[in-house]
């Protein structure tokens, strides 16, 4: 079968379409047909070289396929069986210790991502645990189920498990159109908030305002902290949702007004920021910390895409031979929604 894998770290060029044995599920899982798997900037990151990554290595994290065959304990368990349609959720985690138990897997000791310290979803056919399969929502596409799990959650377990943004506050969301940003705006409006995001030109500026954000900010010709200000009448905003770190990390505490909070999972311009704890301590504000979600944040995505509040936004389908195409397209910022890979 054909599988997207690395062998190496490094550029594009490190990407090939291998051809390796079909996997075989093991009791409790399912051996899934792969339609469509979508890329993540997770996927950049482990290609270019991150700690814990086993070589060679199936790229990708999300996938959306028909299953194919079931092991005796997912049957038993989980009654799925041949030819359901479903999503896969990228969490691997023990099941068994006081974080599993309680719903919060990716604090566990064992939490694993697929595609980064374990095997992920890129390939025709995978295999995946019977409790990290759900049903695929009817109204989605084949595309937009791959696109949903780990940035829907990512953005979920930020708003909601994190912050619990509510009616009338106020958020600024970073980048409304990447993955998680484009989730984050619908997830945002459908609970009433005032949601201010950037982007970087005039066509992505449209589709954020088709997805519902209230104020768009042009950031390669306007001043984020400026426009927020001038908006709220210097107030500034309740809510920082960050996964863009140093460029833009002196404006997010510039806007956060007293008592807000900002939440980060991510630092695509870089890592490293500072901090003036007077300001800190002095406005009441947090800090949070946030990487993908929980099984449970995946049902609060479920529901809202039921409810119609929330739909992946696709950018580009490419063919799976195309993956190196694909990762410059994620890489070069040319995408509003995300990039998805096709194998059927
Ligand atoms: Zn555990």
């Amino acid at each position: 079968m054909k599988a997207i894998r690395i062998h190496n770290h490094g550029n594009e060029e490190q990407l090939v379409v291998d051809s390796i044995s079909k996997p075989e599920q093991a009791a409790d899982e399912l051996l899934i047909r792969v339609k469509t798997a979508a890329l993540n900037h997770l996927d950049l990151w482990v290609r270019e070289g991150i700690p814990g990554v086993p070589l060679p290595l199936i790229m990708g994290s999300d996938a959306a396929g028909v299953v194919e065959a079931v092991g005796p304990l997912a049957e038993r368990d989980f009654s799925f069986k041949t030819e359901d349609e479903v999503l896969t959720v990228p969490i691997r985690s023990c099941g068994h210790c006081r974080f599993c138990v309680s719903g919060q897997e990716n604090l566990c000791a064992q939490f694993h991502i697929p595609g980064e310290s374990v095997q992920g979803t890129q390939a025709e056919w995978i295999t995946v645990p019977a409790k990290y399969a759900l049903p695929k929502p009817k109204a989605l596409s084949w595309a937009e189920a791959a696109a949903l799990p780990l940035a829907a959650m990512t953005a979920y377990q930020m708003l909601f498990t994190k912050v619990r943004l509510s009616y009338g506050q106020r958020i600024l969301i970073y980048g409304a159109s990447s993955g998680v940003g484009s989730m984050a705006v619908q997830m945002a409006k459908a609970v009433g908030a005032e949601v201010f995001t950037t982007v970087g030109n005039d066509e992505k500026a449209n589709l954020a305002k088709q997805l519902g954000a209230d104020h768009v900010i042009h950031y390669k010709k306007e001043n984020i902290a400026a426009r927020v200000k001038e908006q709220t009448g210097g107030a500034g905003v309740d809510v920082v949702f960050e996964h863009t770190g140093e460029k833009t990390w002196a404006d997010s505490l510039r806007v956060l007004r007293k008592g807000g909070k900002l939440v980060t999972c991510g630092a695509t311009t870089g890592p490293i920021v500072r901090i003036d704890l007077r300001a800190l301590f002095i406005k009441h504000q947090q800090l949070i910390g946030s990487t993908m979600g929980t099984l449970n944040d995946m049902h609060g995505v479920l529901k809202m895409v039921e409810n119609r509040q929330l739909k992946p936004v696709i950018g580009k389908e490419f063919p799976a031979e195309e993956i190196r195409q694909a990762h410059a397209f994620l890489a070069e910022g040319r995408s509003f929604g995300k990039v998805v890979v096709n194998f059927a």
